[in-house]
């Protein structure tokens, strides 16, 4: 009698212990994170760098690259006008104008033409290619953010 009460005690509390630990694991709330990641997606693909003339998109933050170790740039041109640029792998608002050269280049191996906005025109900057690669190079003086 007296031992059967005291195995009974004895058992009781690592059962429960066990049955603790399996609901911790077992919690079904999957789903949950799934939908946060996707209305936090959705939220960020609405921020854009515009043209600072005429407000078109242009490109996105979530586009910036680094090339050569940095995303932002200081370049000087053989006319001693200095630029800061930011790369980004793709521009949308961008149209390019001309024939593509290595004259002058900032990128070493990268040939350039000139990136302009394609509603008003205004010059945006510069896409560099070489090969199967490219990335735009954009005067961020000339970029506003939404
Ligand atoms: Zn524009």
């Amino acid at each position: 009698m007296t031992q059967a009460s005291e195995t009974g005690n004895n058992a009781s509390p690592l059962r429960g212990d066990a049955i603790r630990a399996f609901q911790k694991t077992a919690l079904p709330d999957a789903a949950a994170p799934e939908s946060d990641i996707k209305d936090r997606t959705e939220e960020e693909t609405e921020k854009y760098f515009i043209c600072a003339f005429c407000a078109h998109i242009i490109t996105s933050p979530d586009d910036a690259i680094a090339v050569d170790g940095s995303v932002a740039h200081t370049f000087t041109n053989p006319a001693g006008v200095t630029f800061d640029i930011g790369c980004f792998r793709e521009a949308p608002g961008c149209s390019t104008v001309g024939e593509p050269t290595a004259e002058f280049t900032w990128f070493p191996g990268f040939m350039w033409s000139y990136a302009v906005c394609s509603r008003c025109r205004a010059h945006m900057g510069w896409l560099y290619r070489s090969g199967a690669s490219s990335f735009y190079g954009l005067i961020l003086d000339n970029l506003r953010e939404n």
